[in-house]
């Protein structure tokens, strides 16, 4: 039996200042009796390590919100405050809920459960506005994420094939294409901003680590990062192809930006890189008006793999002023609907990335019709950066990031991952799903918001209208 895919989460806390909803503090009454030291099981009060007889500050990072500790402190010298930075963080998308997610994520692997239920909106916009259907989670077959049954995370990059064909003697005719196997459905996209050299080089290792790839402007990459060439995707235009032919011929994978000229001639495009190396070619399409019918008519002239990428909030780019921008769920949907339409799905890959804030967002974006999807912003909030949407976008990483061990930050994006794969592997669980490959386009095993609006109340108001306007 194949060995079992695993991400080793391994604690990793960073001394960041980090921005909570409650803030825990120790007031000036505490005799430091070390109670609460006991009573939070999360380890959130500890003695200092430089004089064991007094308390060290809380640790919100871990704190579950439980209240125990305020509970049982004999002196009342703790108490939980709303911080007031915390309205200001996020935005309407990036509600500052994820951000403490992804923060806690990073710390140590493991998934963050509040205790205190859920007391938010029934939906939202974008992925928030849909649900997968788990039915499967009170049935047995769901040992399988416990370890009875193995579900395989793994997905395929490249060109498949509908059907094979076999000579009169029984041999395979059919030539079948390159492809790359990923362990998860997941790569990793470079943020635009400019990153210190450090995170840069973590970037890599942790995707080396967890099996997946990097996706990284041609240019950037260094002969440094040689024997990482399987997990890096060189990223550049079609007309930079001969100033970096020596990164190319390494590569397993290629990303190239799309123009006119890549539409017009992908033939010749191919033809080019071939001549140079045998990886496989990604091309990166802006999610535009009309990106189904650029990526039919890629598809149709050969192309393999097709990068989708959607603004930061996971919103359609280059609208009309006056138009509501799709979203990344709608724009998926599409592609995936265009192309299956036209009898051409399984022999192109789609990535898309955008707005994918949560490990959820990766099965519910491969159940709209994604096969697997890039990130790049969580894996900076996972480094303790803020992420504010107004007055315009804005990453803040922490002072002294740049200063901050490799194998640290490593970690960090490691353990990431390490949550986000227990979660996907929760959600195919539930659904009875045991490869991810399978999820793709499963759209009938979804429940979409709009739908079950417009079937249940849709023909009720549509009624009202009319009696209105008689
Ligand atoms: S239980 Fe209260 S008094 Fe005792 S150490 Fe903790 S905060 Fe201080
Ligand atoms: S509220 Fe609960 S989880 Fe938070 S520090 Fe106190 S005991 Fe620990």
């Amino acid at each position: 039996m194949p060995k079992k895919y695993h991400i080793h989460p391994k604690a990793a806390p960073l001394d960041l200042d980090y921005v909570f909803k409650f803030k825990i503090v120790r007031g000036e009454n505490c005799i430091n009796c070390g109670k609460c030291t006991k009573v939070c099981i999360y380890e959130a009060h500890k003695r200092r390590k430089d004089d064991p007889r007094r308390m060290a500050d809380p640790n919100t990072v871990v704190c579950r919100n439980c209240f125990r500790c305020i509970q049982e402190c004999p002196r009342g010298a703790l108490e939980k405050s709303l911080d007031k930075d915390f309205a200001g963080i996020g935005g309407a998308f990036w509600k500052p809920d994820m951000l403490i997610s992804l923060w806690k994520q990073a710390e140590d692997g493991k998934v963050p459960v509040s205790g205190a239920g859920y007391r938010g909106p029934f939906t939202g916009t974008g992925f928030d506005s849909m649900w997968t259907d788990m039915s499967e989670i009170v049935r047995p077959t769901r040992d399988g994420i416990h370890g009875r049954e193995y579900i395989s995370t793994s997905v395929d990059l490249g060109r498949r094939l509908n059907h094979l064909v076999f000579d009169a003697d029984g041999r395979l005719a059919s030539k079948v294409p390159d492809t790359v196997d990923l362990p998860i459905p997941i790569l990793f996209d470079m943020p635009v901003e400019s990153l210190s050299a450090n995170v840069k080089e973590a970037l890599v290792k942790a995707a080396a680590e967890i099996g997946t790839c990097v996706i990284m402007p041609a240019a950037d990459i260094t002969p440094e990062f040689g024997e990482y060439s399987d997990n890096i995707i060189p990223c550049l235009a079609a007309t930079e192809i001969d100033r970096h032919k020596a990164v190319l011929k390494k590569a397993r994978l290629v990303a190239i930006e799309y123009g006119d000229a890549v539409l017009n001639d992908y033939a010749g495009l191919k033809e080019k890189i071939k001549k140079l190396s045998h990886a496989l070619i990604i091309i990166r399409i802006p999610a535009g008006k009309g990106v189904e019918d650029i990526i039919a008519k890629l598809a149709h002239s050969g192309a393999e793999i097709v990068h989708i990428v959607a603004d930061y909030c996971g919103r359609e780019i280059h609208v009309a002023a006056g138009s509501e921008p799709r979203l990344l769920k709608d724009i998926i949907r599409a592609v995936h609907t265009r192309l299956v339409d036209d009898r051409i799905r399984d022999e192109v890959t789609l990535i898309a990335s955008g707005g994918i804030a949560m490990a959820e967002h990766v099965p519910k974006a491969m159940l709209c019709g994604a096969d697997l999807m890039a990130i790049d912003i969580p894996l900076m909030i996972a480094l303790g950066a803020r992420l504010y949407e107004k007055p315009e976008k804005q990453l803040i990483f922490h002072e002294g990031l740049g200063r901050i061990p490799i194998p640290m930050v490593t970690q960090r994006m490691v353990n990431l991952m390490g949550a986000w794969h227990s979660q996907i592997l929760e959600v195919m669980g539930a659904m009875g799903i045991r490869e991810a490959r399978r999820l793709r386009g499963e759209s009938g095993r979804a429940i979409f918001f709009e739908e079950v609006d417009k079937d249940t109340f849709g023909k009720l108001f549509k009624k009202n209208r009319e009696a209105v306007s008689k």
